[in-house]
């Protein structure tokens, strides 16, 4: 069962940081959950950091051990986006989308941010983290993230007790999760996570690591490319690297 098992501490360096030494040590098996009130070292992609002030947010990692082909894990970031977007939907109110790849937004702003780890052979993995940091009952941010952060209390004046957000996420991830190992793809998944996709339709530009193309996005498809109709034809991205935004 995920998060049956939680390891909690006050303060941590990263939570991705700490659910991988536990899972290196053996202790930390599927499911298993790491979770702190405050990360002095928060992880975001490409290195860069992840503001966790004490106390007001969700700063969580789940380890799991998936029998699936490394090719196929990045596709766990997406079935997460999947899982946290329908809980902030379902206990909110508010109406969030995913952001492809790895966002959670509302109003046109980050809510949520998931960072996936993987360590593994070339065709067995020894575990997958999955970080999850979700802006629940903050007030402010830090200048340099304020125009493109927000939390849920911003967006609904309310706030929230994480343990229930939290439960919410590990029941549905777990169900989410089932669907998606069935076929190692999304197929099942596909028609919800595409009704929840952020500038579907939309013309956007895609920045990968050197160069950068506009087009309108299609959706995903059953490996988690986006597809991308440019004016020489669809073009799928992978995602990794990448950030995609509308324009
Ligand atoms: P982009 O949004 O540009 O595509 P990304 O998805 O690669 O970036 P992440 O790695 O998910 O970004 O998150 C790191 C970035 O998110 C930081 O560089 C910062 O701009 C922003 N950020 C940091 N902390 C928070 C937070 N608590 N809430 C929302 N955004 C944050």
């Amino acid at each position: 069962v995920f998060g049956h098992e939680v390891y909690y501490k006050e303060e941590m360096d990263s939570t991705n940081v700490q659910a991988k030494k536990l899972a290196e040590q053996g202790i930390a098996n599927h499911g298993y959950l790491v979770t702190a009130e405050k990360q002095t070292n928060g992880k975001g992609r490409r290195g860069r950091s992840w503001s966790s002030p004490k106390g007001t947010g969700i700063w969580m990692s789940l380890v799991l051990k998936p029998d699936i082909s490394p090719y196929n894990a990045s596709m766990l970031t997406l079935v997460t986006a999947l899982a946290v977007n329908r809980v902030i939907r379902e206990q909110t109110g508010l109406e969030s989308y995913i952001k492809w790849p790895n966002d959670i937004v509302v109003n046109g702003k980050k809510v949520c941010g998931i960072l996936t780890e993987m360590s593994s052979e070339l065709d067995y993995i020894h575990y997958v983290v999955i970080g999850i940091g979700i802006n629940v009952n903050t007030k402010d941010f830090p200048e340099e993230i304020s125009e493109r952060a927000t939390s849920l209390f911003i967006e609904s004046h309310k706030t929230y007790k994480r343990s229930r957000i939290i439960e919410k996420i590990m029941e549905y991830l777990e169900f989410y999760y089932e669907q998606f190992t069935l076929n190692q793809d999304l197929r099942l998944l596909l028609t919800e996570y595409n009704q929840m996709l952020i500038n579907i339709e939309n013309k956007v530009v895609v920045q990968e690591k050197q160069t950068s193309f506009e087009g309108i996005a299609k959706g995903i498809n059953e490996k988690g490319e986006l597809l991308v109709q440019t004016e020489k034809g669809i073009r799928t991205v992978m995602s990794g690297e990448v950030s995609v935004r509308g324009i």
